[in-house]
């Protein structure tokens, strides 16, 4: 059984098993829990007040049931968060924490201050197994999956840093390709916009990712928060190169998807992320042919400015090919912004998270991970 969640419908015998994570589970499985143990449903409602909303871990410290109902969860339980390795803050007030999932593996969350809003960004794998040629996780190679607990256990332990209100806005674009890990990131993600847990909207919880198109329409069903997609070239043979899982899921069929996806969310806007690497992919040609594939769709353009990471073989483009880019974008009625990178100085900022990724398969994205990253239903 796993660890981390019952899945539904299995009334398991908990007792037998080796510990349950908490933090993660979801709601009905939460309840079917203390079910099993002969107590009301609203124990779960208790719970995971006390986990998200009060940010208590320690399942004896939640005073509200009985000791001896504590003395029984934690003999079947545990809501452990995973251990920090290392607290930076940037001289901007970004703030990055290393953290411990076993076996010498170690992840990155990074919150980012802004004037009206903060935003957590975390990973959801120990490195990435997409390969995009400009992204320090995928230099870094895949080691595996992060659980339920582990992603959502970096929203509790920076809310639990933080002040109270702090965290604003949730993105998954730290380490890891978010729908390639379907199975554990759609709990995590429905626990963020649930009133019982965070009850974040849902235009606040993004999911950013490479072209995962089978899960993508999964996800449009089955919780249809905000979507980033990371396109980065505006044609199959350039973004085949630089973003290797679009040999399998090329840009009609994952625009497709994304538009398909926008009919359903508040926003009825996709964000598109777009790297500039300088000579690669920042002409004005380049941006005009981004601007016939998104023009008069709900879409908004975010233009990143490459951060280097150590053995990245690009350059940033220079500040007047991004300016032009922009230019180019919005002239033509597009809605542009560009990223300010926050956090560098401790390389915090977008595609620098590296963690450590030990024992990593090294693979480069052909047909093989693809049959698996597509197979990966929940
Ligand atoms: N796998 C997901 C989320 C992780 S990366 C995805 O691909 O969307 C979050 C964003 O940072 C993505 O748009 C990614 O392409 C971008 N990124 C990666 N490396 C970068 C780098 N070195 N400089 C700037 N942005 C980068």
């Amino acid at each position: 059984m796993p660890t981390d969640a019952l899945t539904p419908g299995q009334r398991a015998d908990v007792k037998d098993s080796a510990k349950l994570g908490l933090l993660g589970m979801p709601a009905a499985n939460l309840v079917e829990l203390f079910e099993t143990l002969d107590e009301k449903p609203y124990r779960a409602r208790q719970v995971m007040k006390w986990l998200y909303q009060r940010h208590v871990t320690d399942l004896d410290a939640m005073t509200d049931l009985s000791a001896a109902l504590r003395k029984q969860l934690a003999e079947i339980a545990t809501a452990e968060l995973p251990e920090v390795l290392k607290r930076e803050t940037s001289t901007d007030g970004t703030r990055k924490w290393l953290l411990n999932v076993g076996a010498g593996q170690a992840i990155e969350t990074v919150f980012i201050p802004e004037a009206n809003r903060g935003t957590l960004c975390i990973s959801s794998q120990a490195g990435c197994a997409l390969d995009c040629a400009f992204c320090a996780t995928g230099h870094q190679g895949f080691n595996r999956n992060l659980s339920s607990a582990e992603i959502l256990g970096q929203v509790v332990l920076a809310a639990r840093e933080l002040d109270t209100t702090a965290i604003t806005n949730v993105v998954f674009m730290g380490m890891g390709e978010p729908l390639a890990n379907y199975k554990n990131v759609l709990p995590v993600v429905r626990l963020l916009v649930d009133d019982q847990a965070y009850g974040l909207s849902r235009r606040r919880v993004t999911i950013s990712t490479a072209g995962v198109v089978p899960r993508l329409n999964d996800l449009a069903n089955d919780c249809n928060v905000a979507l980033a997609v990371s396109l980065h070239a505006p044609t199959d043979d350039l973004r085949d190169k630089l973003v290797p899982i679009n040999k399998v899921h090329p840009i009609a069929e994952l625009l497709d998807a994304c538009w398909r996806y926008a009919e359903g969310i508040a926003s009825r806007q996709i964000t598109f992320e777009y790297v500039l690497l300088d000579g690669v992919n920042d002409s004005v040609a380049q941006a005009k042919q981004l601007v016939k594939l998104l023009k008069g769709r709900p879409a908004k353009v975010n233009l990143i400015p490459f951060n280097a990471f150590p053995e990245s073989e690009f350059r940033c483009s220079a500040p007047r090919a991004i300016e032009e880019f922009w230019r180019t974008l919005r002239d033509s009625g597009l809605i542009a912004t560009i990223r300010r990178p926050r956090g560098d100085d401790i390389a915090a900022a977008c595609g620098q998270l590296a963690g450590r990724v030990l024992d990593r398969q090294r693979v480069r994205l052909g047909s093989r991970v693809a049959r698996t990253v597509g197979a990966s239903s929940p």
